[in-house]
C-alpha cells in the first residue's frame, strides 16, 4: 500500500466525512492526528477505532479559526509522528439563511471556519511538507461554492474560497512535490445534512442525476485516492463527489 506509514492532520475528524476520512487513511496504514472544537467523545471514539486499524492515532481539541492553537496542533502531530505528510482540511459549519437576514456574525464565522481555517492550517503544516519534499494537501470544498446556493451566501463564499486557495497554494508548491488539490462534495448524509428541513432535502434530491444522497465513505474514498501515489501528478484540481450534480 502507497500510503503505509504516512502521517496525516485531519481537521474535524470526530465526526461525519472527516470520521469517514480518517479511517480510510488508517485503513491503508496511516497514522492521523484529527482535531475537534467541541465533540470530544466523538473524537476520542474515532481515534480508537483508528488505532484498532493498527495505526496510531491521537485526537487535539482545535478551533481551525484560531492561529495558535492550529500552531499548537500541528506541533502535537510532528511531536508525535515526526512528520505531516497529508492534510485534510475538512472542518466546516453551515449558518444559513437568506442574504437580507443573514447575521454579520453567522457570515463571519463561516468565513473565519470554512476559509481562515484552511489558511491556516495549510500555513502551519506548509514548512514541514516542504522540507520534506513530500506532501498532500485535501481541502474541502463544495459544490455549493461552484454553483451558489440560495440561503448560503456565507458557505458558498466559504467554499468558492476554498477553490481560489486551492490553486493559488497548488502553483507555490508543486516544485517541492507537495500537491493541492480540492473535493466538492454534493449531498452526502452527516449531521450537516440531517439538520435540513425535509421539504428541502426533497428539493436538493431532486438536483441529483444519480437520485440518493452519497455516503460520507464516498468522499473518503476521494480523499484518500488524492493522497496516493496514483494522484501524484495531479495538483490544483477539484474532485466533485456528487452523484452528478456540478455537471
Ligand atoms: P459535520 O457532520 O457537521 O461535521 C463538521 C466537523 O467539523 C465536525 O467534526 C466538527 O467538530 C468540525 N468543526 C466545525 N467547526 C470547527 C472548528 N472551528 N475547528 C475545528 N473543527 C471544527 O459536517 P460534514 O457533513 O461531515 O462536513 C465535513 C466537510 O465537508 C465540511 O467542510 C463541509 O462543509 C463539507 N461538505 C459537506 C457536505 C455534506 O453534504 N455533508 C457537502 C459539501 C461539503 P466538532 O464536532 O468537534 O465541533
Amino acid at each position: 500500500m502507497s500510503l503505509q506509514g504516512k502521517c496525516a492532520v485531519v481537521t474535524g475528524g470526530g465526526r461525519g466525512i472527516g470520521r469517514a476520512v480518517c479511517l480510510e487513511l488508517a485503513r491503508n496504514g496511516v497514522n492521523v492526528a484529527l482535531c475537534y472544537a467541541g465533540s470530544e467523545t466523538a473524537a476520542m471514539e474515532t481515534a480508537a477505532a483508528c488505532k484498532e486499524l493498527g495505526v496510531e492515532a491521537l485526537a487535539v481539541k482545535c478551533d481551525v479559526s484560531d492561529a495558535e492553537q492550529v500552531s499548537a496542533m500541528t506541533e502535537a502531530a510532528i511531536t508525535a509522528f515526526g512528520r505531516i505528510d497529508i492534510l485534510v482540511n475538512n472542518a466546516g459549519i453551515t449558518r444559513d439563511s437568506l442574504l437580507m437576514s443573514m447575521k454579520e456574525t453567522d457570515f463571519d464565522q463561516v468565513l473565519a471556519t470554512n476559509l481562515k481555517g484552511t489558511f491556516l492550517c495549510m500555513k502551519a503544516v506548509s514548512r514541514q511538507m516542504l522540507k520534506q519534499r513530500w506532501g498532500r494537501i485535501i481541502n474541502l470544498s463544495s459544490v455549493v461554492g461552484l454553483r451558489g446556493n440560495a440561503g448560503q451566501v456565507n458557505y458558498a463564499a466559504s467554499k468558492a474560497g476554498v477553490v481560489g486557495m486551492t490553486k493559488s497554494a497548488a502553483k507555490e508548491f508543486a516544485g517541492r512535490n507537495v500537491t493541492v488539490n480540492a473535493v466538492a462534495p454534493g449531498f452526502i448524509a452527516t449531521d450537516m445534512t440531517a439538520a435540513m428541513p425535509e421539504k428541502a432535502r426533497a428539493a436538493v434530491l431532486d438536483t441529483i442525476p444519480m437520485g440518493k444522497m452519497g455516503a460520507a465513505e464516498d468522499i473518503a474514498q476521494a480523499v484518500v485516492f488524492l493522497a496516493g501515489d496514483g494522484a501524484g501528478y495531479i495538483t490544483g484540481q477539484v474532485l466533485c463527489v456528487d452523484g452528478g450534480m456540478a455537471m
